[in-house]
């Protein structure tokens, strides 16, 4: 028989239901000031005002603290081996880093044992968790052969049911002189290999990486085979990526940082989430991506973290909701929203990313009074309790 508990005495809580709310704020965080949640087994049974919560088997004291959904980071790389300090010491420098770049994680990830990739990833997503994280998405794209591939996938699919299939993530080197038939091989044998690990499938659609018409071939043939689309959009420069996400219907168009009109409009229309991936841009310099245009054009929006050893090495949700209101234009209300429920909308799920009856019993107790300390306190370790699935893990 599953035990119910009751965490009572919270300052703010943060839901994503405005039904639930308590009326004194017209926010999409559904806010309830001193408010209880009540967890069953491993579901939220039970939202309100504390003096009204039902008995329970068991009582927490949040002590006039918030208490937000578990943060779900909808876009990270986190099986690989090796680490690309130096490059990113050098681009810190001001040096020029011509060699290495993603093939370097490949030839360390091909040379790794099960266990290390394994002892790897372990490692991150205990770390994520002890920041709030409690969904995550995670991909391949470090292996690029069908062996390393289709291993990467099977290792994390051991570890989240929101695992992606990335073969598209460069052409492999071994391709170099022919990326027509790297292409072949990610829609063909590799993709063979890889859809029974995965549920979603993803390409890298930039210069230098996979072309418009080759990202529309990998993606329709992975929708072929029961997987769903995403995609690495529009990051470094202007493309079509964007707009090949919503005429496929991808669940997120990821980065999102050089669109044009016709892009914003695009992702208006449809319900592909942009997801934004601040720390990119922070561990590179470069530009912004602009929340504010596409909030305002009405476009849902996620926040995740990118989680890499290149290009976006943070796995702290937290860090990336404190640049999204410092540089991005977003209020500490839609960063907060954008890396709980966005993050949900952008992997297509309603049971994470909310605090709601029926909703999985995914919580932060923060030690702050409200959501709104994580961009005000940027750094500071805030996340001082995480339920996962109704049970107590930080
Ligand atoms: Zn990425």
């Amino acid at each position: 028989m599953s035990s119910s508990t009751v965490i009572t005495n919270i300052a703010t809580l943060v839901t994503n239901d405005p039904s639930l709310a308590d009326g004194t704020d017209g926010s999409p965080l559904g806010l309830i000031q001193d408010a209880a949640v009540v967890i069953d087994g491993d579901r939220i049974a039970w939202t309100g005002e504390s003096s009204k919560a039902p008995a329970t088997d068991n009582r927490v004291d949040a002590g006039g603290r918030a208490v937000l959904p578990g943060f779900v980071d909808s876009h990270s790389h986190l099986v690989f081996a090796g680490d690309r300090t130096q490059e990113f010491n050098a681009r810190m420098s001001g040096r020029a880093y011509s060699a290495g770049g993603i093939r370097t994680t490949v030839a360390a990830t091909r040379a790794a044992s099960d266990a290390e990739l394994e002892a790897n990833l372990t490692r991150y997503l205990d770390e994520a968790l002890r920041q709030g994280t409690t969904t995550f998405e995670t991909k391949s794209g470090y292996g690029l052969t069908v062996a390393d591939e289709s291993r990467a996938l099977r290792i994390a699919a051991a570890h989240t049911d929101e695992v992606t299939y990335l073969g598209a993530h460069i052409v492999s080197p071994d391709y170099a002189d022919d990326p027509a038939a790297y292409v072949a091989l990610v829609t063909g044998e590799m993709l063979d290999a890889c859809a029974p690990y995965a549920r979603w499938i993803d390409v890298f659609c930039e210069k230098g990486a996979f072309d418009g018409d080759q990202a529309r071939a990998i993606l329709t043939a992975g929708k072929a085979k029961g997987l769903h689309p995403r995609i690495h959009a529009n990051q470094l420069s202007y493309g079509p990526g964007v707009q090949l996400a919503v005429e496929l219907d991808a669940a997120s168009a990821d980065h999102c940082t050089h669109l044009t009109d016709a892009d914003v409009d695009a992702l208006a229309s449809g319900r592909t989430v942009a997801t934004l991936l601040p720390g990119a841009e922070f561990s590179t310099r470069a530009q912004w991506p602009d929340a504010r245009r596409l909030l305002d054009a009405g476009v849902t929006v996620g926040l995740s973290t990118d989680c890499n050893p290149g290009s976006s090495f943070t796995s702290s949700v937290p860090f990336c909701i404190a640049l999204a209101v410092r540089d991005m234009g977003m209020t500490p209300d839609e960063a907060v929203w954008s890396a709980t429920a966005g993050g949900a909308a952008a992997l297509r799920r309603d049971d994470v990313g909310r605090i709601a009856p029926g909703a999985r019993a995914d919580l932060i107790l923060l030690d702050a009074p409200s959501h709104v300390h994580l961009a005000y306190r940027p750094g500071v370790p805030l996340v001082r309790g995480v339920w996962r699935r109704g049970t107590r893990t930080v």
